[in-house]
């Protein structure tokens, strides 16, 4: 963006504090890149920058191994997946993800497992994960012959 959308004046390059919400005892926080208006002071956060935080924040979460309510809620919300779209790739009942969310009955480690690698997934930009896990859900009849180039 080189001119500011509220006053169409030239908007300078600079940098904000980002923070992630609350998650259990933890706040994230980062500089990312933002422009601002020379003129009325309108400051725009580079949206891809956001993304990438958000992930960056589910990624260090998932590797620190806690496994709070707080974590599992976090990580899908930034997936995107609602909790009965996330029951229904994993297989169990949509009352199973609300108690992990609420801390009534500790998030199993496959759990992690799985979130961590929709979460890695999403960083480099590849589906492998949630394709998977669609397929588990859906088999379909196999086409026999293998491509080996
Ligand atoms: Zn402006």
């Amino acid at each position: 963006m080189k001119f500011c959308i509220q006053c169409g004046q030239d908007v300078a390059a600079t940098t904000r504090e980002i923070k992630s919400p609350q998650i259990g005892e933890y706040q994230f926080t980062a500089l990312a890149r933002a422009v601002k208006c020379q003129k009325c002071a309108l400051e725009i956060v580079d949206g891809p920058s956001v993304e990438r935080f958000e992930l960056l924040v589910a990624q260090r979460l998932i590797e620190s191994g806690i496994r709070t309510g707080a974590v599992i809620r976090y990580v899908r919300k930034i997936l995107a997946l609602r909790a009965n779209e996330l029951s229904e790739l994993l297989d169990v009942k949509p009352e199973t993800v609300s108690r992990w969310e609420n801390d009534k009955v500790a998030p199993d480690r496959i759990l992690l497992t799985v979130l961590g690698g929709l979460i890695a997934d999403q960083l480099s930009h590849r589906s492998e994960t949630l394709d998977r896990l669609r397929a588990l859900s859906a088999p379909q009849k196999l086409e026999p012959s293998i491509h080996l180039d």
